[in-house]
């Protein structure tokens, strides 16, 4: 995908921690708003919405300035995820530190910190990580829906894969867990079990999610399916338009399947905290997980 040039701001807020609404609860936290990876599926363009920005998502971001978190000891034991609308790692962190300053008031909190990202440059801040690692439940989660390089460039203007696994590797041998995100996953494209392959002996979890098409990406997905998978438009059609679930029904079967191969857990919209013996890491199945799970924050647990 084409760079683009992108328009920055600067926004003062008076907390940088909001609660969330995403399944794993807990607190979001996104030092930028918008994203320069501008992936065409991302779900987060809604944000334009609420920001008063009309320019094309992954062509702005404003950078967040709150004042220090006040008692971060208040977020211990407390899920706090890095990253959901925005990539903390994005290209202009390394201008603005942003997200480094977050793990820098984080470090002594005592929450589980998650963070969310597509980059590489989370290797710049190794040594802190380590640091929180030691004090902290931490988990580090890549996004990997593909292994082919030119498909990832036509989605996102993210690092490459490559890049994206090796520095995976690093940070699963300095000791800290890991999660391979197979999402989103694209029908007829994602390889989960290539990916699986490439990268069960460097993450503790394998998480899987479809790929959900709503809001204005639907059709700029759907445009790209026609356009170069025309094969694939039918089943894009059963699943988007039909809202069929076999497809997905199938790619579940086959994610137990692997996972009974390879002597992994397989569990449902859950996140069980612990390293797992290398090679074997548990496999969570998070197809269409906002109708199963509700949120821990809203209390809702609805069942399939
Ligand atoms: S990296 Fe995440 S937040 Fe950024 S554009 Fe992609 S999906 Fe959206």
């Amino acid at each position: 995908m084409e760079k683009q040039a992108i328009k920055i701001g600067h926004v003062e807020t008076k907390s940088v921690m909001t609660k969330s609404n995403a399944p794993l609860g807990g607190f979001s936290v996104n030092p930028y708003v918008g994203c320069p990876h501008a992936c065409k599926y991302c779900y987060a363009s809604f944000m334009k919405r609420f920001t008063g920005h009309t320019e094309d998502w992954g062509t702005f971001m404003d950078v967040k300035h709150w004042p220090a978190i006040a008692n971060p000891r208040k977020y211990a034991g407390q899920k706090v995820i890095i990253g959901t609308v925005t990539d903390g790692y994005n290209p202009l962190e390394e201008q603005f530190g942003k997200t480094r300053l977050l793990l820098e008031q984080l470090k002594d909190s005592g929450a589980d910190i998650l963070i969310c990202t597509k980059s590489d440059l989370v290797l710049r801040d190794i040594d802190l990580l380590m640091e929180i690692n030691r004090k902290n439940r931490l988990t580090v989660s890549w996004s990997v829906n593909t292994l082919d390089e030119a498909f990832k460039d036509d989605m996102d203007a993210a690092v490459s894969i490559e890049r994206r696994l090796a520095a995976m590797k690093r940070v699963y041998d300095a000791g800290i867990r890991t999660v391979c995100f197979i999402s989103p996953v694209f029908p007829g494209l994602t390889d989960i079990e290539a990916i699986f392959e490439r990268a069960k002996d460097q993450c503790d979890l394998v998480w899987l999610e479809n790929l959900n098409l709503r809001g204005g990406f639907k059709k700029t997905i759907m445009d790209y399916i026609a356009e170069k998978h025309p094969d694939l438009v039918p089943l894009y059609d059963e699943i988007y338009n039909k809202k069929i679930r076999a497809y997905f029904e199938a790619l579940e079967k086959q994610a137990e399947e692997m996972a009974r191969k390879n002597s992994c857990r397989f569990v449902d919209n859950e996140t069980p905290y612990e390293r797992v013996p290398k090679g074997h890491p548990t496999i969570v199945d998070y197809f269409y997980h906002e109708e199963v799970r509700g949120t821990a924050n809203s209390g809702k647990r609805n069942v399939r």
